[in-house]
């Protein structure tokens, strides 16, 4: 899934709307964008999942990668290392999450993003925090890159 493809057509969508202009073809576009439509469902699952915690606004968005890490701990969502934080972007690598718990060290490969399970349910956690809308995606999956961990990006998403 294109997240920030789809994040662009939808704030596309959302000023043809207000303009009293047509969103016919842009529907198509934002479906391109969503791609394999399984990975699209368990993003909107972990998003659901994150969106039901309980979790409290922060007071400074400074506080979030602490807090990203204290959820994550709570709800043994697996081992995670903040490695990038600024007003726009949190970066970080998770390792033990149950999107690939069991397929690790077999052998198993996959093309592209994997853990869509685990981005949904990061920027449903960091919507909850920052009390903005994110969206997250997978940078790179340990089934394929090797590595012991998957590497997430969320973003903050500009209200326009
Ligand atoms: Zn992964």
């Amino acid at each position: 899934m294109d997240r920030q493809l789809l994040s662009k057509i939808l704030a596309q969508m959302r000023k043809n709307l207000k303009e009293k202009k047509d969103i016919g073809d842009m529907k198509v576009g934002a479906l391109l964008a969503l791609g394999h439509q399984l990975e699209a469902i368990f993003y909107y699952l972990g998003h659901e999942l994150g969106s039901t915690l309980k979790i409290k606004p922060v007071k400074d968005l400074t506080q979030i990668p602490n807090e990203i890490e204290r959820i994550i701990r709570e709800f043994n969502l697996g081992a995670v290392e903040i490695t990038e934080s600024t007003e726009e972007i949190v970066q970080l690598k998770l390792k033990d999450h149950s999107s690939i718990r069991d397929l690790i060290k077999k052998g198993i490969k996959t093309s592209g993003s994997f853990c869509s399970f685990e981005a949904g349910l990061l920027a449903g956690v960091v919507e909850k925090l920052s009390d903005r809308n994110c969206f997250a995606q997978e940078l790179g999956c340990s089934l394929q890159t090797g590595e012991n961990y998957c590497e997430f990006m969320i973003v903050f998403q500009k209200t326009d």
